[in-house]
């Protein structure tokens, strides 16, 4: 396995898993951003990424970049013309390929990643191919359909022959599921057709904690034993000011692996899963988490049923991400939207939603029963 180079930080072959997590504040909010940096770096951040969604937010982040030192990540997501805008001020950007199709669309995935290559090349940064369930690239689930894990994996692997094919090995790769399961799969998967290259480790959309960390942590167990995982985040719904317990859930599994404690946790994920995103500056209503909090509350009663609930945090991720839970909520700025796979049943205010959804759930569950 190579090791890659995020300024001072190597990562890969024999170095130690390099912790990463992201700030949930907003952007332009430069001093609560700083603030949340700094509190993630007291806290052993090795790497912290940022989401930057348009000029603004690029002005913030060189503010951000003058009051610390820490090792920044900016997530590009749809917007990846904007990497040659941030890149003086990073150290590593990930691109999504699930969304470099939206912009631009006069030019091939191939140029963009090309273009992508350069910038980094020019500025000295690391990359990071980040695949999500939830944004997978069309042409891939097309090719695979009904096959997530393939269409992720086969994904991953050929935006590794692009590297390739630019000459550039500064790279890692992320393969993200909220399953943990099929994070375990995709990852193997992987890693047996690139083991050259060092993986960033995440289950997506984990959740509230405790079982957020519990489902981080049985992926974790599986892979990072066989020496699958170079970096590492465990993405939870906090409340922004929490944002550093990513990084202690984070420590505290890789410290429980180095000493041989594993959890056995038989009948996890078997009955209600409630999935909820780690939320970013994207957020548009803090509420976004007491929902959150409130519907694992509510929806306890029904902790037997196999059925999936996600609530994500905002317009521009949440749409996607809620195509495959039984029941999902996405958060605009004072209304949020639910849904039914991927049928819109209504949008509400954050306090009537909860006995929506819950009348809602109490149909799937007489339907099934
Ligand atoms: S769903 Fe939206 S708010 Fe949540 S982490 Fe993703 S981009 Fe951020």
């Amino acid at each position: 396995m190579r090791q890659i180079k995020v300024r001072n930080l190597m990562i890969g072959r024999d170095c130690r898993v390099a912790v990463q997590s992201m700030c949930a504040t907003r952007t332009q909010d430069i001093e609560a951003t700083t603030r949340q940096v700094q509190s993630l770096v007291e806290h052993g951040a090795d790497l912290i990424r940022i989401a930057i969604d348009n000029d603004k937010d690029v002005e913030a982040l060189k503010k951000i970049r003058e009051a610390t030192d820490a090792l920044l990540v900016v997530d590009l997501q749809e917007n990846f013309p904007l990497a040659e805008k941030v890149a003086p001020f990073v150290d590593k950007l990930r691109y999504n390929p699930g969304h470099l199709h939206h912009l631009k669309k006069e030019l091939s995935i191939e140029e963009k990643v090309q273009w992508l290559v350069s910038v980094a090349k020019k500025h000295d940064l690391a990359l990071r191919v980040g695949v999500n369930c939830g944004s997978i690239a069309p042409d891939f689930l097309e090719k695979y359909p009904g096959d997530h894990v393939k269409a992720i994996v086969e994904s991953a692997v050929w935006h590794c022959d692009l590297m390739d094919q630019f000459g550039f090995e500064n790279f890692v790769v992320s393969l993200k599921d909220s399953d943990p399961a099929k994070v375990i799969e995709c990852n193997e998967l992987f890693h047996k057709r690139r083991p050259d290259v060092p993986i960033h480790l995440g289950v997506t959309e984990a959740g509230l904690l405790p079982d957020g960390a519990i489902k981080t942590r049985i992926a974790f167990e599986k892979l990072i034993p066989q020496g699958i995982g170079q970096t590492l985040r465990v993405s939870l719904t906090l409340p922004f000011e929490e944002k550093y317990k990513e990084i202690e859930e984070g420590r505290k599994i890789l410290e429980d692996i180095a000493n041989n404690r594993f959890i056995s946790v038989p009948d996890f994920g078997k009955g209600l899963n409630i999935i909820s995103c780690p939320s970013c500056s994207r957020v548009e209503n803090n509420a976004f988490v007491e929902l959150a909090q409130e519907i694992k509350k509510v929806t306890e009663y029904a902790k037997e049923h196999k059925f999936t609930i996600a609530v994500m945090g905002c317009r521009v991720n949440g749409p996607g991400e809620t195509d495959d839970a039984d029941l999902g909520i996405w958060c605009g700025p004072s209304t949020v939207t639910l849904k039914q796979k991927k049928d819109t049943l209504g949008t509400y205010k954050y306090d009537e939603v909860v006995p929506v959804l819950k009348g809602k759930l109490d149909e799937l569950i007489e339907v099934n029963k």
